[in-house]
């Protein structure tokens, strides 16, 4: 299982550089790097004979994964995740043929696991000697545990608020936590600067070219998972849409290799209402997404006001004739407890935007009743428990005979 990683790419303006540098985005124009393969040799290693004896996990797909050497390759178990059939969301919703890619099975409980798993491998690999990551918590659970297992120190910037169990989990992987008045953004500059002073390897979203190849990977294991072809549509709850533009690369690397068709999927970017650079840009048939002032969402993977890969989130929706739309939190809130209380999976409040989504997709007649519509679940509720208040409670004095009177 060799990679047939050949060099890096400029989505913009098409220079390469070598495949061995620890560089970040493109030193000509500093926009996203991509990871460009051999894809002829790769499909004749990456075989379905060869697949069928490889775990479930997201190495298995090694000649398309840039880790050079197999043993640098860190696993805590990442990929391999289920889809899961969501029929009583399908009847509630009027589509017959709903699944759940269920993210949350990830260790740190997102799919920020595959990203950061690859590109903590990678950095150390080219010889970072720390890493860093400003993040609004996911990501720098993911950073900080991964790090962990490369035996590298880790420095995480979070907004002051993020919730206490990402903090507590960085705290616990041994990473330096550093919290930061503002936004994903402002801690953006905080860990730029500290990269500049400490050599820090910045892994920020797409400002190395790894963490985007690690996301494909969901492109990957989903085709594989249908019998390697593609859903009618996917839902995706959109930040720095790593995940959007990750997929949308695997699929064109699928189709060179001969593994799936021409036939993509409609690709919908959900967004919060109060920070949609993304859908505004959309809307606006704009190529680029200015910063979104006074960003606010309870979801917290989605509260990224301005995108340094903008440019390939809305180039992945026109080409695949997607769309993108914004949900309040009120509405998202209520796709969180939808999943759960009929599908038994307790989702993060990002995975609740994209299932209340897919409902508001049906009712505006985007989705007809018979399309093949995968939801991303990003994460786990777990981290989330705060959004669902215990405190009205009653507490039970079971010495109290009348204690079960109206309770059944
Ligand atoms: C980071 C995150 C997102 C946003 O994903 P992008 O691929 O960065 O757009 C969505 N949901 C959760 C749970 C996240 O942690």
């Amino acid at each position: 299982m060799n990679s047939f990683f050949t060099h890096l790419e400029c989505t913009a303006c098409h220079a390469t550089y070598p495949s061995d540098q620890l560089i970040k985005t493109c030193p000509a124009c500093a926009k996203v790097l991509y990871a460009r393969y051999d894809l002829d040799g790769a499909a004749t290693a990456m075989t379905l004979n060869a697949l069928a004896r490889r775990p479930w996990n997201l190495w298995r797909y090694a000649e398309i994964m840039p880790v050079q050497d197999r043993a640098n390759a860190l696993t805590l178990g990442e990929g391999g995740t289920s889809l899961i059939p969501a029929p009583a969301l399908g009847r509630l919703f009027g589509l017959n043929n709903i699944t759940i890619k269920d993210e949350g099975q990830n260790p740190t409980g997102s799919f920020k696991a595959r990203g950061l798993g690859v590109a903590v491998a990678r950095a150390k690999e080219l010889g970072a000697t720390a890493v860093a990551i400003p993040s609004a918590g996911n990501a720098a659970a993911a950073m900080a545990a991964y790090a962990a297992r490369a035996g590298l120190p880790a420095v995480v910037a979070m907004p002051e608020d993020t919730p206490e169990v990402m903090k507590a989990e960085c705290l616990a992987y041994g990473a330096k936590v550093l919290l930061v008045k503002g936004l994903i953004n402002d801690c953006g500059k905080v860990i730029r600067e500290g990269s500049e002073r400490y050599g820090w390897f910045d892994v920020s979203t797409l400002k190395e070219p790894y963490r985007a190849e690690g996301k494909k990977t969901m492109g990957i294991e989903l085709a594989e998972q249908l019998g390697w072809r593609v859903p009618d549509v996917i839902v995706y709850p959109t930040g720095g849409g790593t995940g959007i533009v990750g997929m949308w690369k695997a699929f064109a690397e699928l189709e060179a290799m001969g593994l799936i068709g021409s036939k993509r999927p409609k690709m919908v970017v959900v967004q919060a209402a109060n920070c949609a650079p993304i859908a505004q840009a959309f809307k606006r048939g704009e190529r680029h997404a200015p910063l979104w002032e006074n960003a606010a969402t309870i979801a917290p993977g989605m509260r990224v006001p301005i995108a340094i890969g903008d440019y390939l989130i809305l180039d992945a929706l026109h080409e695949s004739h997607g769309t993108a739309l914004t949900v309040t939190d009120d509405e998202l809130l209520e796709g969180m407890l939808l999943a759960a209380s009929h599908e038994g999976l307790f989702v993060a409040p990002e995975s609740g935007a994209a299932v209340i989504a897919t409902r508001i997709l049906r009712e505006q007649g985007f989705l007809a009743a018979g399309d093949e519509v995968v939801i991303f679940s990003t994460g786990l509720g777990l981290m989330h428990t705060d959004l669902i208040p215990t405190n009205d409670l009653p507490i039970l004095d079971p010495a109290n005979p009348d204690a079960l009177d109206g309770v059944g």
